[in-house]
């Protein structure tokens, strides 16, 4: 192929993607992440981030990553297993294993790399992955990238789940679930999968993207809030760039399993150790987490609003206990619609269409954070069921 028609291809590509209403734009933020944005010259009330607790920003944090600059330097400077690995680092996963209750942590640059690191670590070619099918991209990337067999079941479809266990002969098997969906906001039902992963002597892995520092006595995430203690074949992995406000993840199980993601996890070992700043700026946030309960408790109270302001609107609202609240509107076109009269009024809320989500399931994604104000959320509601009347 030429020159021009390899990239004449790839603009009959952009073009049809623009043609869907699939094409995604980036807008540039100019001020920091919190309930005001500011884009363009212009300020709007922005529901996007899954900066639950409003810490992106916190001064506590900003202060500890200033000292922490001061003190570390910017850089790590090589991986981790190399010479990357600096004392906040280090104290920072004994915090988190604390936090969490397990026996160790390990960090992680993103949680996109954790997910890969455990999952390729943990099963091969001849091995299974049971999966749900909402689970996050990451993933399912990571169950590409391991080569095992991938069973997806029907979001939370424990009876589907169980079929797919009893038939599987794979050597290895290990349930791959997020602990609250991303798109959705609703839970995974932990207990009865670690159940499953018990009977059927399967590995448990629950990335808690969206539950870590949110749900359960005093933020320490979705196993706690469903009363789960450490247990050798669970894997918990968490983001620390959502409630926690800064950057990063980190993986807490076992002795064993950890050693070995250390030992194995090549998106752990093949990269340079995340800045030793932010590592600082999280022992700030872990700080405020174990702190946060007014933080958690005005969200559930604004999420309240949200709920209670929308119910029985013609765009459908998700079951979801959580800030994550998406309103169905189903058509991309209209979705994108929506998201621009709100964004004309001052509100700032993501249209998420396929394929982060199913055809046909285009919605805004609400998130909520500690950070809105009652006034804030109720002038969403009010927009919302105005634009309903005009569509
Ligand atoms: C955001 C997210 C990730 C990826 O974490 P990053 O740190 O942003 O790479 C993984 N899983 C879920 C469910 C997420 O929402």
């Amino acid at each position: 192929m030429s020159e021009s028609a390899l990239l004449a291809e790839l603009d009959e590509q952009l073009r049809q993607l623009d043609a869907e209403g699939l094409k995604r734009r980036r807008r540039t933020l100019d001020a920091p992440c919190g309930p005001l944005a500011r884009i363009d010259g212009r300020e709007l009330i922005s529901f996007c981030s899954n900066d639950y607790l409003g810490l992106a920003n916190d001064p506590a944090l900003v202060d500890a990553a200033c000292a922490g600059a001061r003190r570390w330097g910017v850089g790590s400077g090589a991986s981790h297993l190399v010479s990357g690995h600096l004392t906040p680092h280090d104290l920072l996963e004994e915090k988190l294993a604390a936090f969490t209750g397990f026996d160790r942590a390990l960090l992680f640059s993103t949680g996109y790399m954790a997910n890969l690191g455990i999952v390729v670590s943990l099963v091969g070619r001849g091995d299974a992955v049971f999966a749900d099918k909402l689970n996050h991209a990451s993933l399912i990337d990571a169950v590409q990238l391991s080569r095992a067999d991938h069973e997806r079941y029907p979001h939370g479809d424990l009876a589907a789940l169980e079929r797919l266990l009893a038939a599987s002969t794979a050597r290895r098997k290990l349930i791959l679930t997020d602990a609250v969906f991303s798109m959705d906001g609703d839970l995974a039902p932990l207990p009865r999968l670690l159940q499953l992963a018990e009977r059927f002597d399967a590995w448990l892995v629950v990335d808690d993207a969206h539950g870590f520092g949110v749900l359960g006595i005093q933020g320490r995430g979705s196993l706690s809030h469903f009363d789960i203690p450490a247990n050798p074949r669970l894997i918990y992995m968490g983001t620390l760039g959502k409630a926690a406000g800064g950057a990063g993840a980190f993986v807490a199980g076992s002795e064993t399993v950890i050693e070995w993601l250390l030992q194995r996890a090549r998106t752990y070992i093949f990269t340079t150790g995340s800045s030793p700043i932010i590592a600082c700026a999280l022992l700030a946030s872990l700080e405020l987490i174990e702190q946060g309960d007014e933080r958690r408790r005005h969200l559930h109270r604004l999420t309240d609003t949200l709920r209670a302001g929308l119910a029985g609107s013609r765009w459908r609202l998700m079951p979801s206990p959580t800030a994550i609240q998406p309103v169905i509107i189903g058509d991309n076109h209209e979705a994108l619609r929506v998201a621009l009269a709100l964004f004309e009024r001052g509100l700032w809320v993501p249209a998420i269409r396929p394929p982060t989500v199913p055809k046909g399931t285009a919605r805004l994604r609400v998130s909520l954070s500690s950070a809105h104000s009652e006034t804030q959320v109720q002038l969403l509601v009010d927009a919302l069921r105005e634009l309903e009347e005009l569509e």
